[in-house]
């Protein structure tokens, strides 16, 4: 077994020593046998959530009512579920209530795809009681039980097969397939939430051409807001020229940028975006926008964030298709004079100072953005002297 699990095995020891079953399951396991990197392990436990809180020191109890205990370990945290099987999902979004069962079978029945119905003890050996393991080799999505059934439960499900198709490579299989396209209009009655963090992850995928062309076959975009009101071409623009991005923020430049028509605030607001996101969607658009028109120069280096390097480098190549060197925004970059406004040698009170019958008022803002954009394009100097003497011979005049 690999590290992460090594080091999260005494957790299913102490579960076990106690009287308890504790496996690990979900993806974790799946992405063990596909040789994936492990973001986070999961444990699936016959013991209660009372009873996993008695039995570890550092607990928080994240979801008790769903089963969800998090055990802090060496660093690490865990969750530790107990053994459940959900309810009626009668509103699509949540099951009406959880019970709690006491066998590992009945908690794998109720996950959605065979390849994330698989669990593993301690010493690794394999509980696959959906034939996992073969369809990860065939690389197969497939629903646990009843595709119609399971998708009317949760049509959440149908985004979730999209996505692991992206992430993994896998293909849907056929009765799944058509199961998704006769159920598709519930995912109309999601939580918006839970559609931007599937939406998030397929456009994270290796695969995510693949998952886009299910998008288009299944015609899931007719079931997302904006795309409802008849915007179907993006999907097929995009379809080509796609690659693996990072945040929700790319998402959403990229949408914008190949349907202008439609404004970023409202991509953000109907995905309810953080305002981080919609900060940088604005950033990567504004970018892109001036680069269009000036090219690579010093004042798009001074807009764009470094944290936005490469997000703003794959919104060019999806769009443009033009590659542009990390090399030459670092050189371009380093040679700035300025970094930020805080650094320009001029402030409100110099201008105050040189224009003593001037009212305070918007000038002062239109006078040192001005300067700003000279200083960083290098059109004038840095130094309060030179500045003075520029602003003295060109703003006499209000503007
Ligand atoms: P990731 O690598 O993205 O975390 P994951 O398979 O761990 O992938 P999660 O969303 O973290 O996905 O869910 C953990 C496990 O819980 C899944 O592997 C699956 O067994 C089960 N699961 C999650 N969401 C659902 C759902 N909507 N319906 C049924 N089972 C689900
Ligand atoms: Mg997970």
């Amino acid at each position: 077994i690999s590290e992460p699990f090594l080091k999260a095995s005494p957790i299913l020891s102490t579960l076990v020593s106690n009287g308890h079953e504790g496996y690990f399951v979900g993806g974790c396991v799946r992405d063990l046998l596909l040789q994936k990197e492990i973001h986070d392990i999961d444990i699936a436990t016959s013991a209660t959530p009372n009873e996993v809180m008695k039995l570890f020191n550092k607990v928080i109890p994240v979801g008790i009512e769903h089963g969800t205990v998090i055990v802090r370990h060496e660093g690490e945290s865990y969750e530790v579920t107990t053994y459940r099987q959900d309810g009626e999902y009668t509103d699509h979004r949540r099951p009406n209530d959880v019970r709690f069962v006491t066998n590992l079978a009945e908690d794998l029945r109720r996950r959605d795809f065979t390849i994330n119905a698989l669990a593993m003890d301690r010493k690794g050996r394999i509980t696959d009681l959906f034939h996992g393991q073969e369809d990860l080799e065939k690389k197969l999505i497939r629903t646990v039980g009843n595709p119609e059934e399971r998708f009317q439960e949760d049509a959440l499900r149908i985004l979730r097969a999209v996505r692991f198709s992206s992430q993994l490579g896998c293909t849907i299989q056929k009765d799944t397939l058509e199961a998704m396209y006769a159920i598709r209009s519930q995912i109309q009655h999601l939580a918006i939430e839970r559609i931007t963090v599937e939406l998030t992850k397929l456009f994270q995928g290796q695969h995510v051409a693949k998952a886009i062309q299910y998008i288009i076959d299944l015609r899931l975009d007719e079931q997302l807001p904006i795309f409802q009101a008849g915007y179907s071409n993006i999907f097929k623009d995009m379809k080509d020229k796609i690659i693996p991005l990072q945040s929700f923020a790319e998402v959403i430049a990229i949408f914008h940028l190949l349907e202008p028509t439609i404004k970023i605030h409202d991509w953000t607001r109907n995905y309810k975006c953080s305002n981080n996101i919609k900060n940088d969607a604005l950033k990567l658009i504004n970018a892109y926008h001036f680069y269009q028109s000036n090219g690579l120069n010093n004042w798009l280096l001074y807009i764009l964030p470094k944290k936005l390097w490469a997000g703003w480098m794959r919104t060019v190549f999806v769009i443009d298709n033009t590659t542009i060197q990390h090399e030459l925004l670092q050189e371009i970059s380093a040679s700035l004079p300025i970094q930020q406004r805080s650094q320009l040698d001029l402030d409100g009170n110099d201008l105050m100072d040189w224009f003593p019958h001037r009212a305070k008022g918007k000038w002062i803002k239109n006078i040192l953005e001005e300067v700003e954009y000279l200083v960083v394009t290098m059109q004038l100097v840095n130094e309060k002297k030179l500045i003075k003497e520029w602003v003295l011979c060109n703003r006499q005049e209000p503007n």
